[in-house]
């Protein structure tokens, strides 16, 4: 059977005493003894003495300590932490004790352990390491041989070395992840460089080791910056997309943004096109999210480049779901949206007083089925409706639109390749937009705006939608990301 581990009747405690009164009453060898030990410690001594031997008094004009020259009196102990009962005479360490419980003072009285309320150990001081010893008073002599075998254990630099811990704790906790990190950290700080260091008596070379120690075990943390490289030209990049791509290590973009935008970077920046064009996804959106996070997670700074803004029909929803669920910071720097870079370039107002007051971004792809979408019946209350993606079902948008009563006079503004050089305008009626289907030269992104408004636009440099009415089959061409 195995033996139970006897119980101890005193229980080791470390007790604060920074600037504390410890009040220790004799003047003899016995007060000196407490004095010496207690003196170890930055509590303020008060000794309590009216005829203080030589090696006392002396010890006292040392250190500094307190002197109260005079018959014990139980003021004496008032506001003190610890007492010490020293005087060696029974009678009066007897009254002491007996103060000092009256005062909830606890009290230590020598070499009578019956009137003690704590023992004091053999102490091996490595400050701020303290390793104390006691024995319940039962073997002194082997509290000190156990003291003086731990001693020469233990190097000198202990001490110094857990003072440098110390002032490394604050760093390591935020820097390093609760757990096996921070473990690892401090189990190389004390048994690695800074603790050889140390011992060499280098400190300053140790607490540089420290902080190497710290830099490794430190987790890289990737960052991944959601980015709206604007409509395509370049000068309607914001300044801060600029000063992420010059300082990424990875761009991850889209097919719609130009090349000319990606190559605004950080020349040594590795530059990962990732679809997708209407019909050539080269990655699905699942593979793209995996990709950031693996990035991420590599320490990697990455500019994922989305056309116009990253949070219009961008994807940019899964991919910061799917970065928060993997625990990766990320950020989100807007773009000019597409319908603003069109609006522009048709000097079209998209809110006109009187005339419209509220705007819609759609897409054509969620025309299906027989219910009308939430955009329409808001086109018809004489909202201004952008619609990405909608040139495939441009004869789609148009017919259920007029079908469900907007004038098919309503006015469309079409803009091909908006904010760029070779930008193409068309203007007309909704009874025209579905020619935008069979147009086989719009080979750009493009954005369609339908409403009362877009009458307001000005139309001096756009071409008629309507003569293209009657050519040939509609042909999947460049539309950009599929909602
Ligand atoms: N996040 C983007 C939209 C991506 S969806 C944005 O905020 O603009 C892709 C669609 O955007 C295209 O099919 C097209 O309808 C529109 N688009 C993007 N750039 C365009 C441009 N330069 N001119 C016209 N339409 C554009």
């Amino acid at each position: 059977m195995p033996q139970a581990t006897p119980k101890l009747n005193a229980f080791p405690v470390f007790l604060r005493v920074e600037g504390e009164a410890v009040a220790i009453i004799g003047g003899g060898e016995q007060a000196l003894a407490k004095a010496r030990l207690i003196g170890q410690s930055s509590a303020a001594l008060r000794i309590v003495a009216d005829a203080p031997e030589a090696e006392l008094l002396s010890f006292i004009i040392t250190t500094g300590a307190t002197h109260i020259a005079a018959a014990y009196d139980a003021v004496h102990l008032e506001g003190a932490v610890m007492v010490f009962a020293a005087s060696g005479n029974e009678a009066l360490d007897r009254r002491v004790a007996e103060d000092a419980r009256r005062l909830g003072i606890p009290v230590n009285a020598v070499d009578r352990p019956e009137l003690c309320d704590f023992f004091t150990p053999a102490l091996v001081n490595r400050a701020p390491v303290a390793i104390a010893i006691g024995t319940e008073g039962a073997g002194p002599v082997l509290a000190q041989m156990l003291r003086g075998r731990i001693d020469r254990m233990l190097s000198p630099s202990l001490g110094p070395l857990a003072a440098l811990a110390a002032s490394f704790r604050g760093a390591a906790e935020k820097l390093l992840p609760k757990g096996n990190a921070r473990r690892r950290f401090w189990s190389d700080f004390f048994g690695g460089a800074p603790a050889r260091a140390m011992e060499a008596g280098e400190p300053a070379q140790a607490h540089d080791a420290a902080v190497d120690l710290l830099a490794s075990n430190a987790p890289v943390s990737g960052h991944i910056a959601l980015v709206g490289a604007g409509p395509g030209a370049e000068d309607l990049l914001t300044l801060r997309a600029h000063r992420l791509l010059m300082e990424a290590d990875f761009i991850v973009h889209d097919a719609l943004v130009p090349e000319a935008i990606v190559a605004m970077g950080r020349r040594d920046a590795e530059r990962l096109p990732v679809g997708k064009r209407k019909g050539c996804h080269t990655k699905s959106q699942a593979e793209i999210n995996a990709l950031l996070i693996e990035l991420g997670r590599d320490g990697k700074r990455v500019v994922r480049l989305k056309s116009g803004d990253p949070l219009v029909f961008g994807r940019a929803g899964e991919e910061m779901a799917a970065l928060r669920d993997a625990g990766i910071a990320y950020e989100v720097v807007p773009g000019v949206t597409a319908a603003f870079a069109a609006a522009a370039d048709f000097e079209l107002p998209l809110t006109l007083r009187g005339v419209s007051s509220s705007m819609v971004f759609t897409t054509g792809h969620d025309l299906k089925g027989n219910s009308l979408p939430d955009w329409a019946k808001l086109a018809i209350s004489g909202a201004t409706v952008a619609v990405y993606m909608g040139r495939s079902v441009a004869a789609e948008v148009a017919g259920r639109l007029i079908e469900a009563g907007l004038s098919p006079d309503t006015a469309v503004a079409v803009v091909e390749n908006a904010s760029l050089a070779n930008r193409r305008r068309f203007h007309g009626t909704l009874a025209d937009l579905p020619s935008l289907e069979a147009r086989a030269d719009l080979s750009g992104p493009v954005m369609t705006i339908i409403g009362d408004a877009v009458a307001g636009a000005n139309f001096e440099r756009s071409e008629p939608l309507a003569a293209h009415r009657h050519e040939g089959a509609a042909q999947a061409a460049a539309e950009g990301v599929e909602q």
